[in-house]
């Protein structure tokens, strides 16, 4: 079952295509499209370059196209993209601006080229449907919960292939199995004991952690939007809620301005004002550049707030995990993460820590209570995988109509 999962970006499309029969999962093929500016031609292009290395023969091969889509109001889950659930998506654009409108227009371009093709999207608010009221609700009142104003959490995909991948390493298969089929049956049976307890750092241009116990997610540190949380390459992270107002009364700035602020020019960008890339803030910093330290500074400060909050909730740890762009590429990062934590069983290793790039490998100190990982996310294949059930457990999938 050959499945493609097209990464949309405000200004770039990316996919994998996957093989996913025969209880077998191989990448057939995997690209992507920097500073597009027509979607349609990208995704002609994108085709063209499949049916060229010769992945697939025609696209009426592809069993689907699956989507790693962010929100929409009132839907989670792995659904089929259809009219209701492209508008759903639509009624969030404001919440996921740099998410939700690209992620929408590719929906409806696939869409048009490839009518007779299921498309699917599992969306990243998934992981956290098990997390309890409280670790969801803001204190508003209740009519401005029920408008969505509540933490979602998202990087679902990441943080739920992390879930079942550090089940794995840590010896727990049954973590692993009740991981894999969360979204299809639930939670299930309760694990036996002893729980495991997993904290995940994706760490990338966006960047969030979420704490998981026997498989379920606990929370994220993303709330409502995917502008909340730690500071993003761009995006602004956490904010007291009352300096928008204050912002806008005082410096008369406007509410779109602001709006654009905090989503392009905040975050790792905007405390610096040098670069969203972590790459050149560490070599700035590297030559005494004092707001490129004050960047990584603030960001690891974040992170460890986070990993604290759920390593108080979990009641101890058994492995800190590090994933995406930034988690598994810079040590030097993951070292100041896990500086002085020795009491909390968090030691590394550090000739193991600075030789670990991109690879999945243990990089804790022997004998150390805490294991520490570098796991690769495969945020991807999660998708295609839900999207191989999602067809599977909706055998009329092929008379059900697509977007109009
Ligand atoms: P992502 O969104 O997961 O692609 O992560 C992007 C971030 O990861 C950027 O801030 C980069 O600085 C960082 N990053 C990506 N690749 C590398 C690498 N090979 N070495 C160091 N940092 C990297």
């Amino acid at each position: 079952m050959k499945i493609l999962v097209a990464n949309l970006g405000s200004t770039s499309l990316k996919y994998r295509l996957f093989d996913l029969a025969d209880g077998q999962e191989r990448l057939l093929a995997k690209g992507g499209f920097e500073r597009v500016t027509d979607y349609a031609r990208a995704i002609g292009d994108c085709l063209a370059q499949l049916k060229e290395n010769g992945a697939i023969q025609g696209e009426d091969e592809l069993a689907a196209v699956g989507f790693k889509t962010v929100m929409a109001r009132g839907v989670n889950g792995c659904v089929r993209l259809n009219e209701s659930v492209v508008r759903a998506m639509e009624e969030y654009n404001h919440i996921a601006p740099a998410h939700n409108p690209p992620y929408i227009a590719g929906i409806r371009m696939f869409a048009e080229r490839m009518p007779g093709t299921p498309l699917v999207g599992l969306f990243e608010t998934a992981f956290y449907q098990w997390a309890s009221e409280a670790s969801c609700r803001y204190a508003v009142p209740e009519a401005w919960h029920a408008l969505g104003i509540r933490r979602w959490g998202f990087h679902g995909a990441s943080h739920k292939f992390i879930a079942e991948r550090s089940a794995e390493l840590l010896g727990r298969p049954e973590v692993a199995a009740r991981v894999r089929d969360l979204y299809v049956g639930g939670p299930g049976a309760a694990v036996a004991d002893p729980p495991l307890r997993v904290i995940s750092c994706h760490l990338g241009g966006s960047s969030s952690i979420t704490g998981i116990r026997n498989g379920i997610a606990l929370g994220n540190s993303l709330g409502m939007s995917p502008q909340s949380g730690l500071p993003h390459n761009n995006r602004v992270g956490d904010l007291d809620a009352f300096a928008l107002p204050f912002l806008m009364r005082s410096a008369g700035v406007s509410l779109d301005e602001a709006e654009r602020i905090l989503c392009r020019e905040s975050g790792l960008k905007g405390l610096s004002g040098i670069s969203n890339d972590v790459r050149d803030l560490v070599g700035q910093a590297a030559e005494g550049n004092g707001r490129a330290q004050l960047a990584l500074e603030v960001y690891v400060h974040q992170i460890r707030h986070w990993i604290g909050a759920y390593y108080l909730e979990l009641n101890g740890l058994d492995a800190l995990v590090f994933t995406a762009g930034i988690g598994e590429n810079q040590w030097r990062i993951r070292q100041a993460v896990c500086e002085g934590l020795d009491q909390l069983g968090i030691r590394l290793d550090a000739a193991l820590n600075e030789r670990q790039r991109a690879t999945e490998g243990a990089i804790g100190a022997a004998g150390a209570p805490v294991r520490i990982l570098v796991i690769p996310t495969n945020e991807e294949l999660v998708v295609a995988r839900e999207v191989k059930r999602h067809l599977e457990n909706n055998p009329n999938h092929h008379t059900t109509s697509n977007l109009k």
